[in-house]
């Protein structure tokens, strides 16, 4: 029987989730000294995770990581495989019949409820949200936000990222990353305030002032 992590008989690893750390994850194992074959498994039909769900469509730094993405994926012993839900389509046990290993590498997506009076009225949302919208998340994209008034962005790591994309012009934004139709949603957007609040002040504050500075 051939020796397993070799040509004839590589070890095989399934890697559930395309976010980064599958991608790094993926990349490690095909380095590695025994030879690996990778399948990634993801729950949405396109890869790279929050790179593309999350990072702000006009952060095109950080969204360039997935060059190197791409390069990871063209290895000939990479397969991905999408709009595959592990433990929903494709249970565990099924998984570790057909591989070696499996690293999960599926992220934290969930919101941090506030547990306040008010967090479910109409007109409050979630950064997920509104962040998955003008993403194009298939979650999302078909949310309607009223972009009628003043909004309110409660201080967080992503409050900079949607000040700053509630405040750009469509044509400063017609050519980044966002969704068409959060595009076309913005273009109409009655928006002309928009107010950072946070409970404590500037130096606790998790944006840089670069981030700041972007705002204009
Ligand atoms: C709004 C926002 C803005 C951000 N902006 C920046 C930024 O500007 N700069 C920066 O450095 N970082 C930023 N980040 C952080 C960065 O995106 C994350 O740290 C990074 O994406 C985490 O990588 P990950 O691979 O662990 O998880 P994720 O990127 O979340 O990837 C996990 C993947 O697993 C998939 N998955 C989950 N469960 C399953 C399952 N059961 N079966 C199959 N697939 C599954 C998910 O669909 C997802 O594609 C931001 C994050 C958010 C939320």
């Amino acid at each position: 029987m051939a020796m397993l992590g070799t040509v004839e008989r590589p070890l095989r690893v399934a890697v559930v989730g395309s976010g980064p750390s599958g991608f790094y994850a993926a990349d490690a194992l095909l380095k590695a000294a025994p030879v690996c074959t990778v399948d990634m498994f993801e729950r949405q039909p396109t890869p790279y995770g929050l790179v593309r769900s999350g990072v702000a469509p006009d952060n095109m730094k950080i969204k360039s990581v997935t060059k190197t993405f791409e390069k990871i994926a063209a290895h000939e012993r990479f397969r991905f495989f999408g709009n595959v839900e592990v433990g929903v389509t494709a249970p565990v046990s099924v998984l570790r019949r057909h591989y070696d290993a499996i690293i999960f590498a599926c992220g934290t997506e969930t919101n941090l409820r506030l547990s306040i009076p008010g967090e479910d009225l109409p007109g409050c949302h979630t950064a997920t949200s509104f962040v998955g919208w003008y993403n194009g998340h298939p979650v999302y994209r078909n949310f309607h936000f009223d972009l009628t008034q003043e909004i309110a962005v409660v201080v967080g790591n992503v409050a900079v990222d949607v000040a700053r994309i509630l405040s750009r012009t469509a044509d400063e934004l017609k050519h980044t990353d966002i969704s068409q139709d959060a595009l076309d949603a913005l273009a109409e957007s009655r928006v002309r305030e928009v107010h950072i609040i946070g409970r404590r002040g500037p130096a606790q504050a998790k944006f840089k002032k670069n981030e700041i500075r972007e705002l204009g």
